[in-house]
């Protein structure tokens, strides 16, 4: 980053209190035109808000739930939208496609602009459970001393966290009791062990989530032998904090959170769909809300402390006066990846409450993003999905009706007071649903945005972010 650049933009900051779209009067009061600047521009900081499963039918039910038809989320609001192809590689065979990918493959393709196959974690298709790595956004960031981030709803372990900060050829392996399916990347078979101490032994300075679990296992070799991840943790200057009330006053320069043993608390309760005519009729059912417990954060609050902790905006941040070689460069700003993971975990289950629920959750996550890049225009911030799902909004049926395949619930939205019924098809009722083939949306705002518009490929989005923090 150009140091005058950002003075540039910090400087005009104070004044776009009112802009909707801040880099619209940058552009006024700096001469810099926005085309340019979306097209050429460089970032200080980057914020992937990354919503699991949250194809474009997960956007409109929770849309038309929350807000009605002709409302609009937060995450709507973002200038520049296009649509990527979400595709993975088969393991067998990499030169052949696989049309439905989960969040490692999906995931790597965002993080490091390498497909791969289902299952992996930056690591190469096609080799078996060699030890491969394919070098990530994150890593490539924290090489040049952007400070990182990784949060989430669901174990930090899981596939989308991982792939950032992890390369590791099964995504199960997420606990040094959990590599059965890893060997050669055990620490005492000379790999970089688990999913969680990887993460951990990466530095990366904000981690929060779920995933305790994973942590409170036994490291099996290596310097910490004997020892838990979270000590181990410790033991490399982390402050480790497991309730909102300690997130909300930690400080230090490498902060990890473990919220819950597995993935977060659901933000929203209701019925699962159920075989034809479905749950919720004949009224329709209505959402109970605030089921999250207060000693969890809020994936907003989580999104608010990491940008606290990772954001330096006069220097004085205790960062600065650390021990460690990597973090005494000079401030460049920080990557930040925010995931809302239990979209996709509440799709496969056919619970549309706790889908729309988490899909709200994640977009006021989004809001706190826009906030933050409203003072600080040189953010470049995305919101995404690494691959869409099942649930589709289908007529709503009679209550006679049995021809309906698959699952249904039809919900009483908020705002219309108009039925939707949504529909799990791709399994049988009780089976996890699948993820879908489909494009997904990817909507940007800040330097280097103009690269989603249209439709792109899901690896291109390495390449957006890479520009932006001018890694490539
Ligand atoms: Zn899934």
């Amino acid at each position: 980053m150009n140091r005058n650049n950002a003075n540039r933009y910090l400087g005009v900051a104070a004044t776009l209190a009112v802009a909707t779209w801040v880099v619209a009067s940058a552009h006024v009061l700096t001469g810099a035109s926005d085309d340019d600047r979306a097209e050429a521009g460089r970032a200080k900081n980057v914020i992937l808000f990354l919503g699991d499963g949250m194809g474009d039918s997960e956007i409109t039910i929770a849309r038309n739930y929350q807000v009605g038809a002709n409302g609009r989320l937060w995450m709507d609001s973002l200038p520049l939208t296009g649509e990527y192809t979400t595709y993975a590689l088969q393991e067998s065979n990499p030169a052949l496609i696989d049309y439905v990918t989960d969040s490692a493959a999906s995931g790597t393709g965002w993080a490091t602009g390498f497909k791969t196959s289902n299952g992996r974690i930056s690591s190469i298709a096609g080799t078996g459970t060699a030890v491969t790595r394919l070098e990530t956004i994150l890593e490539l960031a924290q090489k040049a001393g952007f400070k990182t981030g990784n949060v989430s709803t669901a174990e930090i372990t899981d596939a989308t966290p991982a792939v950032l900060d992890s390369h590791i050829n099964e995504r199960g392996c997420q606990g040094p009791a959990n590599m059965s399916a890893c060997a050669p990347y055990k620490k005492e078979n000379g790999g970089p062990g688990s999913i969680a101490e990887q993460t951990v032994d990466h530095h990366v300075n904000v981690i929060l989530g779920g995933g305790k679990a994973r942590f409170d296992q036994v490291i099996t070799g290596g310097p910490h032998v004997g020892k838990t991840v979270i000590a181990s943790a410790q033991l490399q200057g982390y402050t480790v904090v497991f309730d909102a009330a300690n997130l909300a006053t930690v400080s230090g320069p490498r902060v990890l959170g473990l919220f819950t043993a597995g993935n977060m608390t659901l933000e929203w309760s209701g019925l699962q769909a159920s075989p034809s005519p479905g749950s919720g009729l004949p009224t329709g059912q209505t959402c109970s809300e605030n089921q999250r417990p207060a000693n969890e954060p809020s994936l907003a609050a989580m999104t608010s402390r990491a940008i606290e902790l990772l954001h330096d905006d006069d220097g004085s941040d205790s960062w600065r006066s650390h021990d460690d070689e990597s973090e005494h460069r000079r401030d460049r700003g920080f990557f930040l990846q925010v995931e809302g993971a239990s979209i996709d975990k509440q799709d496969h289950v056919e619970n549309p409450c706790q889908q729309i629920g988490e899909t709200i959750a994640f977009d006021r996550a989004i809001r706190v993003g826009l906030d933050f890049a409203r003072h600080h225009p040189d953010t470049l911030v995305i919101v995404t999905a690494d691959h869409a799902h099942t649930s589709q909004i289908v007529p709503v049926p009679s209550l006679t009706d049995t021809t309906r395949p698959g699952t249904l619930s039809t919900l009483l939205t908020k705002v219309d007071k108009s039925m939707m019924t949504i529909n799990y098809g791709t399994r049988a009722h009780g089976q996890s649903q699948d993820h879908t083939g489909s494009q997904v949306r990817i909507a940007a705002q800040g330097p280097q945005a103009g690269h989603v518009v249209g439709v792109t490929n899901q690896t291109d989005l390495f390449h957006t972010m890479a520009r932006a923090l001018g890694l490539e």
